[in-house]
C-alpha cells in the first residue's frame, strides 16, 4: 500500500516515527528520513576498508587475502560491537519490512565511497543474497540479504554510472535444506558442519569468470559465507566480495 502525503501526515500524528535503534522520538526531516536519532547515528562509526576473511586482518588492497585459504575477500560497513549497530540489525531480522532498511542506504553509501579504489567491472559483476530456506522466507515474508542487495546494487550503479542499478543473481544460489541457526552452534566447527551441504546452485553456468558480491546481513564466524563462496568458485566465479553490513 502507497500511502498519500496527507494519510502518510495522519500516521505521523498516530505513531510519531521513533529511532529504530534507542526507540526515542525522531525530530529532524534527516532523522525521520532514516529512521535513527542523530545521537545513535554519531555512534555508528562506518569502516573504510576490506579485510581477511580468516583472520579479520585489515587488508589494503582488495585483491587478496593475508590467509590464501580464503576464497573471498569480506566488505564490511560497520561493527557489530556497536549497540545501535546491534539493535538496527535485530529489527532488520525481526522487525518486519518498512521501515528497517531505511538507515542502510546513507551508510552503505559512505562506506563505498570511503574505500580504497577497487577494480570492478559493472558489466560482469552479479550481486548474489545468501539464500534462506524457503519456509523460513515464507514465514518471514522476505529474504533480508536480497533487500540488502537492492540496496547496494543500485548505489554501486550510481558509483560506477550505470543507468540500471547491478544485477542480482537472486536465484544462483539456493538453500536446499534447513539448517539450525548458526547463533545455536557453539563454535567455528559446529557451523561449519551445521551449513555444510545446505546451498544448492542453479544454472551454475551463468556464473562462471563473474565477479560476485556475495550478501549477507551479519558476518560471525564465518562458516556460511565459507560454505556459499566455495561453490561460487566451483562455478567458475572469478572474484567474490562477500559484502555485509557487519561484522563481528
Ligand atoms: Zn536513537
Ligand atoms: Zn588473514
Amino acid at each position: 500500500m502507497k500511502l498519500d502525503q496527507f494519510g502518510q501526515n495522519v500516521l505521523n500524528i498516530l505513531f510519531p516515527p521513533v529511532c529504530l535503534a534507542c526507540k526515542k522520538r525522531l525530530e529532524t526531516t534527516e532523522e525521520k528520513s532514516t529512521f535513527i536519532c542523530r545521537l545513535c547515528r554519531r555512534q555508528i562509526r562506518v569502516n573504510n576498508g576490506f579485510y581477511c576473511p580468516a583472520c579479520g586482518g585489515r587488508l589494503y588492497q582488495a585483491e587478496k587475502t593475508c590467509h590464501s585459504r580464503a576464497e573471498f575477500i569480506l566488505a564490511a560497513v560497520t561493527s557489530y560491537e556497536i549497540k545501535p549497530v546491534r539493535e538496527l540489525i535485530q529489527t532488520l531480522k525481526y522487525g518486519g519490512l518498512t521501515p528497517s532498511l531505511k538507515p542502510w542506504p546513507g551508510l552503505i553509501k559512505e562506506y563505498l565511497e570511503k574505500l580504497p579504489t577497487f577494480n570492478m567491472d559493472p558489466k560482469n559483476t552479479v550481486l548474489v543474497p545468501i539464500p534462506i530456506y524457503k519456509n523460513k522466507e515464507r514465514q518471514r515474508g522476505f529474504n533480508q540479504g536480497r533487500l540488502i542487495a537492492e540496496v547496494i546494487a543500485t548505489i554501486l550503479a550510481g558509483k560506477f554510472e550505470r543507468p540500471q542499478p547491478l544485477s542480482i543473481g537472486n536465484d544462483c544460489l539456493v538453500k536446499i535444506k534447513p539448517t539450525a541457526s548458526q547463533t545455536d552452534c557453539k563454535d567455528y566447527k559446529a557451523r561449519t558442519k551445521n551449513i555444510a551441504g545446505s546451498f544448492g546452485l542453479k544454472n551454475p553456468g551463468s556464473l562462471k569468470g563473474k565477479d560476485v558480491f556475495l550478501v549477507d546481513d551479519v558476518f560471525t564466524s564465518g562458516a556460511t559465507m565459507n560454505e556459499a563462496a566455495r561453490l561460487l568458485k566451483e562455478a567458475g566465479a572469478h572474484k567474490i566480495i562477500g559484502f555485509v553490513l557487519t561484522k563481528a
